[in-house]
């Protein structure tokens, strides 16, 4: 059976250019960059080659900035706790309610140790509102933390300007965003458009590196006290043996998937759209998730009404299709998404959602795969859901007065 993968939000496959960027440095070039011998220094000067490509990605900004973590998780980490411990007078941070639960539950970590978190609401489309920011800033806000792109919408924040209005009411205000879904799909000029972003984290499995590998960019100045302590790799900012081919697979992926980056967004955003207009033309009741707001190019998400994501997920994989319900993390509990639970999807969709997300590697032909199988799958699963009526087609009376009752309360 032909895989069809459309779950590169959750990860992706190791580009081949990047896998044979590794290979030297899991066989022959082996040596641990600290020591001192000719063949360290080698990988040593490898890994400082990769920094700098890791940070020409980000504009003109200096490769010191760059510090190679384990996985977007532990730079987010790094990035919450390493601001708190530098500044303990300060007891007061701002996200959203959307974050991954990579930045979600580390601030629930941290209002568990008596700091004071403003999870800032989204409105029906995802879009956080300017004005409910910037009335959350406050004296003793020590740190904002919000996310560049949304892993389970696609929807895009301002991070941007978000930076700016963070700087220009208070300068001491450290801004993190986790930009693990928007690093290798969108531009981001850290020197300019992005110059008030301090900290930005990723990992390299979203975009065509291996797992096990992310980065946090930190600005020079930025007060931060670092999270894993022990050697004085990284310039002493991150502990640890420096996962060498990893890192040097991270910067490999970074220069590919900035290469072509106009093209391809444009190519996705083709494939994506025509996966959307036809699905919607095929499928009645359909809600796309994250519709209105700025998306990035590669991601769909959209809920069925009256059906269950995991049913719909198990089907699509019976013909091959991979996809997600929900963000990878949640899936697998009955819990409905957090993310759209905050956007105030009807309770009749909100269950069956799911969410297809693109790389480079997709052609037209996997979307034409997911055009003849998904509304055929709705329709089955639909017809034995009890909201539907199978001899009209159509939802019963009842499940349609629900309809219309969660649309009219939100
Ligand atoms: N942040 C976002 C937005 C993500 O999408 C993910 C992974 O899905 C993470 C953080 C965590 O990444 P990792 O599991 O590589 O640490």
């Amino acid at each position: 059976m032909r895989i069809v993968y459309v779950d590169n939000n959750a990860t992706t496959c190791v580009a081949p250019e990047v896998f044979e960027a590794m290979v030297p440095y899991l066989t022959r070039e082996y040596f641990n960059p600290s020591s001192m011998y000719e063949p360290a220094r080698r990988v040593a000067e490898a890994v400082r080659q990769a920094r700098q490509q890791v940070a020409r990605c980000f504009g003109n900004i200096r490769s010191s900035e760059i510090v190679f973590t384990s996985c977007a998780t532990e730079s987010n980490n790094t990035a919450i706790v390493g601001v708190a411990k530098a500044n303990p007078q300060r007891r007061h941070i701002v996200t959203t309610a959307v974050e991954h639960p990579a930045v979600l539950e580390v601030c629930k970590e941290m209002q568990r140790g008596g700091y004071e978190v403003t999870f800032l609401p989204v409105d029906r489309h995802g879009n956080l509102n300017i004005k409910d920011f910037v009335r959350a800033l406050r004296p003793d806000t020590l740190l904002v933390t919000i996310m560049h792109a949304n892993n389970e919408t696609g929807v895009i924040f301002p991070v941007a300007e978000l930076a700016r209005i963070t700087k220009e009411t208070d300068p001491n205000i450290v801004f993190h965003t986790d930009a693990t879904q928007s690093v290798g799909k969108l531009r981001i000029d850290l020197a300019g458009e992005y110059r008030h972003v301090d900290l930005l984290s990723f990992s390299g499995h979203k975009l065509h590196a291996p797992k096990g590998v992310g980065v946090l960019f930190i600005r020079k100045g930025t007060p931060i006290r670092p999270f894993m302590v022990g050697g004085h790799q990284e310039s002493g900012r991150r502990a640890g043996t420096e996962n060498v081919p990893y890192i040097i697979g991270l910067a490999k992926a970074m220069e590919l998937a900035y290469q072509n980056l106009d093209e391809e967004n444009r190519r996705l955003a083709r494939m994506r759209d025509r996966l959307e207009r036809e699905l919607r033309n095929r499928i009645p009741y359909l809600e796309i998730n994250g519709e209105g707001a700025p998306r990035l190019s590669n991601t769909l998400n959209l809920s069925c009404h009256f059906i269950e994501g995991e049913a719909m997920l198990f089907e699509l994989f019976e013909h091959g299709i991979c996809a997600s319900s929900g963000s990878a993390c949640t899936s697998g509990s009955l819990e409905p998404s957090h993310v759209l639970t905050a956007m105030k999807v009807p309770f009749t969709a909100i269950h069956g959602s799911i969410r297809f997300s693109l790389s480079r590697y997709n052609t037209e032909e996997d979307i034409d795969r997911i055009i003849e199988v998904f509304p055929e799958v709705v329709e089955r699963l639909r017809r034995a859901s009890p909201y539907w009526d199978a001899k009209r087609n159509a939802p019963r009376e009842e499940a349609y007065h629900l309809l219309q009752e969660a649309v009219a309360v939100h």
